[in-house]
Order: C-alpha cells, then sequence, then structure tokens
C-alpha cells in the first residue's frame, strides 16, 4: 500500500477590508502585518499538528520551514509582513486527516486574532472601563470578520502534483464561494476607520436611545482611553495614535495598536516596529511621497512549470519547478526586496512572494523601480532572466487621503498589466505612473522598462530620471504648454488612444515632424535657460518615448509628469504645478 498524501491549501482573509481601510500609515502597515502573522501562526501550527500526530508536513508555498519561521536573521527585517495569506502544504496524510488539521488551524487563527484584540483593549483602556463587555464584542467581531478557506485533495502520486493542484484550487474557489455572509449585526455606532462594524463602548445601548445619547456613551468610553494613545510626543492635543473623534472596533483597534502585541510576541526590544511614521515625515522637504506596488508577470504560468529556469539542472517533476519558483520568491521577498526599499529610506507594507507594496520618498522612487524590477529578473536575486513584472508607481501629496493613494497604486498596476508593447506586440511588463497633484489634478502614463532609442536599447526609468532633472533644473513649464498647444489641435481632445497622425500611415513621417518640433521647442528652451541643454539627445529620447507610449495624450502626460516632478525634486517649488 502506498502513503496517502494531501495537499491542503488555506487561505486568510479578507485581505482587502484588512489594508484598504487604512487611515494612516500605522493602519496599513499592521493590517499586512497582521495577515502576514496569521499565516505565520497558522503554518506553525500545521508543523505542530504534523509533529504531533507523526505525519510529514512539507511547505511548497511559501517555502518556509520550522527553521525558517524561527530564523535569526529575520530579526532585521522582523517587522515585515513577508508571508502570504494562503499557503500551500503536502500533508503525510489522508484527506480525512488533513481536512482535520485545517479547521485545528483555523481556531488557532482566530485564537491569535482575539487575542491580539484583547490585548489591545487591554493596552487602551485602563482598569474601571467594562473590558470584559468589550472583550466579548471582540470574540463576535473577530468571527464574524476573519474569511478563512481551506481545501484538501489527494494526492496518490507525486507525479500528479500539478493536476491535483489545480483541482485543490477549484474547491478553493467553490468554498469561497460557498460562503456565508455573515451580516454585521450593528446595534450601536459605526467605527470610525473601517464603517462596517461597531464601535467599542463599554455601556449598553438602550433600544430607545437617540444617536446623541449613544454618541455621548461612545464620547465617554473612548475619553477613558490611556493618556499615552491621546497624543505624540511632540504632537498636538487630540493628535495621538488614537484622535479625538475616533471611535474603533475591536479589529481596527487590534491593528491600531499592534505593534506592542508584536514587540512582546517577537521578544524584541522598544526600537523594533516603530519606524512607521506618517506619510508627512516620509514626504519629507519635499512633501510627496510615492507608492508603488508590483506583481510579478504570469506567475501561474511560473508556478506550474509552463515556464521554465534556463541553465538550472531540473527535473521534469511540475512539484520540482513548484518548489523552485517559491524558494526564489521567498528569497527576493524576505531578503532582496527589503533591503533595497531601505536603501532609499522607503517604508515595505508587504512583500509577499512577488507582490509587493513600498512607500518610499520622491526622491528614491525611480531608483528603487529600477532596482526591484531588475533584482526580480536576476536568477541571483529574483525569480530568473525570462521572469518580468509589472508595476503601478504613484507619486502624491503628504496630505492626500492615504486610501486614495492606494486605490491609484493598484489600478495603476492593473493598468501597466494591459500594456501592449508598441513593436513586439508583448504585454504586460511595464509601468504605470501617476502624479496626483494637490489641486486634485491626475495625470498618468504607461512605459515599458525598455525601449529602443536610436542609440540602441534603453532602461526606460533611468531615461525618465534623465528628464526630470533636465526638466527641473533648466525648462520654464512653458515648454510642455507649447507642445501641448501646438499637437493638442490635431488629436481631439482628451483622446487616450490616438497617435499623432498627420501623414496617414506613414509613421516615420509622423515621427519626424514631433522631433522636429520637440527639437525646435527645446532649443527655444534653451535659449531661455542659462544651462545648456543636449537637444538632440533629449529629441531623441522622448522621440522614442512617444513611439512607445499608447497615445500623444499619454506622452504630453508623462511630460507634465516629469515637469512637475523635475520642479518639485530640483527647480523652484513655485514652477511645480499643483
Ligand atoms: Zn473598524
Amino acid at each position: 500500500m502506498t502513503k496517502k498524501q494531501s495537499l491542503l491549501v488555506f487561505s486568510i482573509g479578507p485581505v482587502q477590508s484588512f489594508i484598504a481601510a487604512a487611515r494612516k500609515l500605522e493602519d496599513l502597515w499592521s493590517g499586512s502585518y497582521v495577515l502576514s502573522y496569521l499565516a505565520e501562526s497558522g503554518i506553525k501550527r500545521l508543523f505542530h499538528l504534523g509533529d504531533e500526530q507523526g505525519l510529514s508536513v512539507e511547505m511548497v508555498y511559501p517555502a518556509e520551514t520550522r527553521e525558517t519561521l524561527q530564523d535569526k536573521w529575520h530579526e532585521d527585517h522582523v517587522d515585515i509582513a513577508s508571508i502570504p495569506n494562503r499557503f500551500v502544504a503536502i500533508v503525510g496524510g489522508n484527506q480525512i486527516k488533513t481536512a482535520e488539521m485545517a479547521r485545528n488551524i483555523a481556531e488557532t487563527v482566530k485564537g491569535e486574532m482575539k487575542r491580539l484584540c484583547v490585548e489591545a483593549i487591554a493596552l487602551v483602556f485602563p482598569e474601571g472601563v467594562n473590558r470584559e463587555r468589550m472583550n466579548q464584542v471582540a470574540d463576535e467581531q473577530v468571527e464574524k470578520a476573519l474569511e478563512l478557506f481551506w481545501a484538501t485533495e489527494e494526492l496518490s502520486d507525486l507525479q500528479q502534483f500539478e493536476s491535483a493542484r489545480a483541482q485543490l484550487e477549484k474547491r478553493l474557489a467553490a468554498a469561497k464561494n460557498n460562503r456565508q455572509y455573515s451580516a454585521f449585526c450593528q446595534t450601536g455606532l459605526i467605527c470610525t476607520v473601517c464603517s462596517q462594524r461597531d464601535a467599542l463602548c463599554d455601556e449598553e445601548f438602550a433600544e430607545n436611545e437617540t444617536i446623541g445619547q449613544m454618541t455621548a456613551k461612545l464620547r465617554t468610553t473612548w475619553e477613558k482611553r490611556n493618556k499615552s494613545l491621546k497624543q505624540y510626543t511632540r504632537g498636538e492635543p487630540g493628535e495621538g495614535r488614537i484622535k479625538a473623534g475616533e471611535y474603533l472596533c475591536a479589529i481596527c483597534l487590534g491593528k491600531r495598536v499592534s505593534r506592542e502585541f508584536f514587540r512582546k510576541e517577537k521578544n524584541v526590544d522598544g526600537n523594533t516596529f516603530n519606524r512607521f511614521e506618517s506619510t508627512i515625515d516620509l514626504a519629507g522637504k519635499k512633501s510627496y511621497y510615492a507608492v508603488m506596488a508590483m506583481d510579478g508577470d504570469n506567475m501561474g504560468a511560473w508556478f506550474s512549470g509552463e515556464k521554465k529556469f534556463p541553465g538550472v539542472e531540473q527535473s521534469d517533476s511540475q512539484l520540482d519547478s513548484y518548489r523552485e519558483v517559491s524558494r526564489r520568491l521567498g528569497f527576493f521577498a524576505k531578503r532582496v526586496v527589503p533591503s533595497a526599499v531601505k536603501k532609499y529610506d522607503g517604508q515595505l507594507i508587504y512583500a509577499g512572494g512577488d507582490d509587493i507594496l513600498a512607500m518610499v520618498p520622491l526622491s528614491g522612487v525611480f531608483a528603487l523601480a529600477q532596482e526591484l524590477r531588475q533584482a526580480f529578473s536576476d536568477p541571483e536575486k529574483g525569480l530568473g532572466e525570462q521572469a518580468t513584472a509589472s508595476m503601478g508607481i504613484v507619486i502624491a501629496h503628504q496630505k492626500s487621503p492615504l486610501y486614495n493613494t492606494l486605490d491609484w497604486a493598484r489600478a495603476m498596476e492593473g493598468v501597466a498589466k494591459q500594456y501592449v508593447h508598441t513593436e513586439s506586440k508583448k504585454e504586460k511588463d511595464a509601468f504605470s505612473l501617476a502624479y496626483l497633484a494637490r489641486s486634485g489634478e491626475i495625470r498618468y502614463v504607461t512605459l515599458p522598462w525598455v525601449f529602443v532609442t536610436e542609440g540602441g536599447k534603453r532602461s526606460m526609468v533611468s531615461c525618465v530620471q534623465e528628464l526630470v532633472q533636465e526638466l527641473g533644473r533648466n525648462m520654464s513649464s512653458t515648454f510642455i504648454y507649447s507642445f501641448g498647444r501646438a499637437f493638442m489641435p490635431l488629436l481631439g481632445t482628451n483622446d487616450y488612444s490616438r497617435k499623432l497622425n498627420i501623414f496617414e500611415k506613414d509613421q516615420e513621417k509622423n515621427e519626424g515632424l514631433l522631433r522636429m518640433e520637440l527639437e525646435r521647442l527645446l532649443a527655444r528652451a534653451e535659449k531661455q535657460s542659462d544651462q545648456k541643454i543636449d537637444v538632440s539627445r533629449m529629441a531623441d529620447c522622448l522621440t522614442s518615448i512617444h513611439r512607445a507610449v499608447a497615445s500623444t495624450l499619454q506622452f504630453i502626460h508623462f511630460m507634465e509628469i516629469t515637469r512637475n516632478v523635475g520642479g518639485i525634486l530640483y527647480g523652484s517649488r513655485v514652477n511645480a504645478a499643483g
């Protein structure tokens, strides 16, 4: 008789509502970190159950072992969310046993979340507040909020890994479709962060109470929060980690003060879990910062073994290639990405495999984007030479609402995935860059990472960097204004799909015209500036970029973005629109 083995997939959510509701950088980080922590607790529990029952457990994604979960080097990046919210394992037991383990893991995960909320309540509210009542609410809210799904599939033969895994994914999708939506029964006033669950209150509400009376009870409850949370050390009164007028549910509260919990859990000192400043600190003197969301392209094909690593000794077992992808992504996410983000004074929100969210001061955005993208294709650091990735980059003012900036970053990542390379017709492998001006104006453009100029292939990011400097230092915004005025009438207004097309199908002639006009305007700009401009090089660069973008309007937006970013970074702020 062959030994029974099963595949297990376990997923922890809801990701969006854990992260998207962020009003503060601290909430954003902790939402991601809590998910990562819960996944880690689940994996540890699985190993523990395996040991207890004498069953083998192998994590195939993420590539964690009992040892890596305890690793010492990890301490450096201990506050980074690096465990993806779903994991896949091979368990040396039949499906029934494996399903039992999954149920047990679910209880552990819920228990950890409850513990986090209860500790938060104890930290925030002093004795004398009815914490018992709050703990009970926390219990109910965690039960309803966490979405834990799992599926198992028998794996009779390791050679059948890929088909078993496909089946497993189908089962998981079915389980998610059949979920019971437990409507939150709201009896009080809702949380000011998530707007979903009741805010915690230490008094009962009577049935006939008015909103005014209920609000008064809430206010009284939250007035009792400990003094250290009311005000930052050097901050204004009422501007602390929990602001005056903020009333949180158990889960949002658990997230808001989770760093204390994690410091204790991870047994680290007070300097760790401390660096999540506000967007204002992050932006620094320039007042603008960037959010970047990166995602590997065609990951399904990598995991299934359809895409292979050239030059790597590889058995044809699909399980082996799955393991290899896991291992490489783990290394990339846990080691390469955190160091890169740190180098540019950024804040890494999460790095789960190929999925990255980071924030960085404006001065480092292009260099970091370039470094991450290159590392992903570096077999020593990332997935491999054939691997590509798409990225959304959003440049925003420090005071623009965080959730809006995040929405844009994700949307831009999606737009980048839609990119079709104008010459090769290949898809993806691009980045979309958006600029959210303080005035509310939005400009965006999608560009390939590599493009072709007269001098050969060039990195788009380094070219953008160069233009940002040139346009920021040397050129008044009249350059772009004149260009827009010359070409917009030929395009029709707000057309995101059309390219300059004066000479019908003759692309070369159209480009010649564009280049001539660019050279004329650049030469004029040079006369007005006191610095030398390499007119020919810039015109070549810009013409090639025009060829790479989807429309002339996007090209104009591109120039406006580089001009504005250049103005913020290198020029006088007066010239920077918005
Ligand atoms: Zn809430």
